[in-house]
């Protein structure tokens, strides 16, 4: 068993990082599992400086340890290239010059943004820069979410055909997780259900790269008052080191573990112990976000 914590460096890590950090450790660790950390500063423009270790730094000071060393997407770009190569060979990839008003004005909302109409899919002439997207088809994808339960999408109704390589030349998230976590062995990922719907178009992708899906567990996020995801778009406040003990019982305690009340008087590494031995994830609320009291 080998789980892993992925987060982005775009900001310092939140209460809504803590808790996949959290979930993660404890779903891998409480079964003698691995735990790998992998950064995913594949947005190289969206990335704050310093922000990569910064989070390396208040894992350890919340007690977490990780196997192994830190994998960094900006350093594995042949891998990315080597996947999209195999989905080219199978012609399942094509070239799209469309621009974000000509997407507007031609799509239907979909499951998590608009659904790409397929405008490019048989255009002969395509203008650089250009991204490229990978074919869909409708065969409903389902899978059973260890949290939020059986879960079915169809593709190219929900997203369509979605993109792999964007213009500006960069791997798109959703190939880069993939390709990731089948080379690093992932077998049991525990993250936000903002991912959830996600989810589908990385199992098919591990379906075309001939790979089997993985276990999956979605956390509810963490909201704020106007029930905004806590995020750094949101300006949620980064976790201080300082008051680790409490936001680790504290992130417990909104995954339903149920944390003893003087654990807050403990070191963070003796609250990880317990949460290791206490971890019970059909616990966790069966919800996609709650608000945080
Ligand atoms: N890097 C993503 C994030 O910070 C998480 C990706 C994942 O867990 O699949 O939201």
């Amino acid at each position: 068993m080998i789980g892993r914590f992925a987060p982005s460096p775009t900001g310092p890590l939140h209460f809504g990082s803590l808790l996949a950090a959290l979930a993660s450790y404890c779903e891998a660790k409480s079964q003698g599992g691995r735990w790998l950390v992998r950064m995913e500063d594949i947005d190289k423009p969206r990335e704050m400086a310093g922000t990569a270790d910064h989070i390396l730094h208040t894992l350890e000071a919340f007690g977490f340890e990780w196997d192994g060393a830190v994998v960094y997407q900006s350093q594995r770009t042949p891998l990315y290239q080597e996947a999209l190569g195999q989905l080219k060979a199978k012609s399942l990839i094509y070239n799209c010059d469309c621009s974000r008003k000509e997407i507007a004005d031609s799509a239907q909302q979909g499951i998590d943004g608009l659904v790409y109409p397929g405008t490019c899919r048989h255009k002969t002439a395509i203008k650089s820069p250009h991204a490229s997207r990978l074919i869909v088809d409708s065969n409903p994808i389902s899978f059973q979410d260890a949290i939020q339960g059986q879960i079915q999408q169809n593709l190219a109704h929900s997203v369509g055909d979605f993109v792999l390589k964007r213009a500006d030349g960069l791997c798109a998230y959703q190939l880069a997780v993939v390709v990731d976590d089948l080379e690093q062995g992932i077998s049991h990922i525990v993250r936000g259900a903002d991912l959830l719907d996600s989810t589908p178009r990385q199992i098919y992708l591990q379906q075309l790269l001939g790979h089997p899906t993985l276990q999956y567990a979605h956390i509810p996020v963490a909201s704020n008052a106007a029930r905004e995801k806590l995020s750094k778009q949101t300006l949620a406040p980064a976790i201080d080191a300082a008051q680790a003990s409490t936001l680790l019982t504290h992130a417990l305690n909104f995954l339903g573990q149920q944390a003893p009340k003087d654990l807050t008087s403990h070191s963070a590494n003796d609250i990880l112990q317990w949460a290791k031995q206490h971890w019970a994830i059909n616990k966790v609320a069966r919800q996609r976000s709650i608000v945080l009291s």
